[in-house]
């Protein structure tokens, strides 16, 4: 009698595999499509889902749910207390729906393969059918491997790999069509179904009525939100992303990564959407700046690569093994100051704000913060990533365990250990005129010129101290002395 899709990262109707086939599947049968979502509190819990998250998420609902009642479609959430009994809920509801066929698109973290290998095998016993699609990459993880047979584990290489397949099989950008409308009989049949309410947050991933909105208003939910940003982003900043990328003052990134981790963009349109106002249709020639943009959007490709290759990256484990030892400093204060954005360096203190203020951070900074905790802190690098995850608004695992990865030195294609970031050269290279931190740390407001960026070491320390600045809780290059001397006796002994 119905056909289920069961939305889960991939909150949007346009060009969404699982969904497509899902409306395929009814229309052949004859019968009515209907959506469901779990809501998973310990999942919340078990992935440190932020707060800012777990709100975008409910808005995003909320905008799906409309877009599919216009389709007759209805969409039924649901609130799962324990989540391995999320699998049984999922048999008992498309029983009580008497339908047969589940479609999903695969999500590739280590607890999701585990919950739908279970479904898999609860759907076979009720001879029902649990139909699978890769839909969050543009290329299929576990799809390219370098000549010796081997999965990547260096970027540049795998890229290449990436752009050669995307071009030899270009059906692979091909957009999937959106869901066909019920029958009309679905509004009488699932009447209930449609007048679901969207739920409302754990208690303990609540906001204030403040931060929602001021959230709500940074962060518009939703797939029509998600292509209205695209197009302004291909429109007017795409042609200058490679100039303006690192320069976190500037407009100069797409702000669309809580759109893919959320699912209300997928990579597959973005790739497609860029690569059209490239006038050679290739992703790897033409304009630089769509070019260079395509490249980051394949990172994100590259870190799901990696997590369905090396698996134990999910448990806490560092990519590369001999990086297990280094004895990490864990000081409580160190890293209190670090998340309060109160460590005295500037770009690291507006970057840490950046993060509170507004749920996200750029990515010349997300390194600049994740080395200095790393390598100037001797923190352990789980700390920040665990961090992170708590208050991003598009936390992502794969993307932000890689990023940790790269930071620390721990991951795959690190930056070697003994290049560390120095701040304040990081600070004049890519803040030179100091618009980024005086935005997010206002003591420093009055400051002019360089010493922006190092205000006790530059003759500004009265002023920064008048206005309530910290002073630099460490000394860069003894605590560079001390991270190399750390790194190198970690990986000896192990
Ligand atoms: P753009 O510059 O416009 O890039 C377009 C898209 O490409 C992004 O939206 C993103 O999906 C992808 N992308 C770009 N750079 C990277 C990258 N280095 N790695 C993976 N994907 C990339 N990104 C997340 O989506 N979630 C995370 O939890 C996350 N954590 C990170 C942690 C650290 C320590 C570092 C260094 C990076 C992290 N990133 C993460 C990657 C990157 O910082 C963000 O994707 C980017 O800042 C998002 O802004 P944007 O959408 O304007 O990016």
């Amino acid at each position: 009698r119905a056909v289920v899709h069961w939305f889960k990262m991939d909150l949007r109707t346009a060009d969404n595999r699982a969904l497509s086939q899902a409306s395929d599947k009814a229309r052949e049968a004859g019968v009515p499509l209907v959506a469901l979502y779990v809501l998973s509190p310990q999942d919340f819990e078990a992935h440190l889902t932020a707060s800012v998250r777990v709100d975008f998420m409910l808005r995003c609902l909320a905008v799906l749910r409309e877009d599919l009642a216009r389709l007759d479609i209805p969409l039924w959430i649901e609130t799962v207390a324990e989540r391995n009994k999320v699998p049984e809920r999922v048999l008992e509801l498309m029983e009580r729906w008497g339908a047969r066929h589940l479609f999903v698109n695969l999500e590739y973290e280590v607890d999701e393969l585990r919950r739908e290998a279970k479904m898999a095998r609860m759907c076979a016993e009720k001879a029902m059918a649990l139909h699978v699609a890769h839909d969050t990459c543009v290329v299929m993880p576990g799809t390219l491997r370098s000549g010796t047979g081997r999965p990547y584990a260096v970027y540049s290489p795998w890229y290449r790999a990436w752009v050669r397949h995307i071009h030899e099989n270009l059906e692979l950008l091909e957009l999937s069509e959106g869901p066909s409308r019920n029958p009309a009989s679905a509004r009488e049949i699932f009447a209930g179904l449609f007048d679901c309410d969207i739920p409302p947050p754990p208690e303990n991933k609540r906001l204030s009525e403040e931060e929602a909105q001021i959230f709500q208003s940074l962060w518009p939910a939703g797939e029509h939100e998600a292509m209205k940003r695209l197009d302004k982003f291909c429109e007017a900043d795409i042609g200058g992303y490679a100039a303006n990328r690192n320069i976190p003052s500037t407009s100069g990134t797409s702000n669309l990564s809580v759109h893919f981790a959320s699912g209300t963009l997928s990579a597959r349109t973005a790739v497609r959407v860029a690569r059209d106002r490239n006038k050679t249709k290739k992703l790897d020639a033409g304009i630089e700046g769509i070019q260079t943009w395509i490249s980051e959007v394949a990172w994100r490709d590259f870190y799901k690569h990696v997590l369905v290759h090396w698996p134990y990256t999910c448990m806490n484990k560092p990519f590369k093994p001999e990086y297990s030892n280094i004895e990490w400093s864990y000081d409580q204060e160190h890293f209190a100051a670090w998340t309060e954005g109160r460590t005295g360096f500037p770009i690291v203190d507006a970057a840490m704000r950046q993060l509170r203020g507004m749920g996200w951070m750029h990515n010349r900074c997300r390194m600049i913060v994740a080395s200095f905790l790393s390598k100037d802190l001797l923190l352990d690098w789980r700390m920040g990533e665990r961090y992170f995850m708590e208050h991003l608004i598009d936390g992502d695992f794969a993307s932000n365990n890689g990023g940790w990865g790269f930071a620390a030195s721990v991951g795959v294609d690190p930056q070697p250990y003994f290049r560390i970031f120095n701040p304040l050269l990081q600070s004049e290279k890519f803040d030179p005129q100091g618009d980024y931190i005086r935005k997010w740390v206002p003591e420093l407001k009055g400051v002019v010129g360089k010493a922006i960026h190092d205000p006790y070491g530059r003759g500004v320390g009265p002023q920064a101290k008048k206005a309530g600045y910290p002073k630099p809780i460490v000394e860069h290059k003894g605590a560079r002395e001390r991270a190399l001397a750390a790194y190198k006796r970690g990986i000896e002994s192990g």
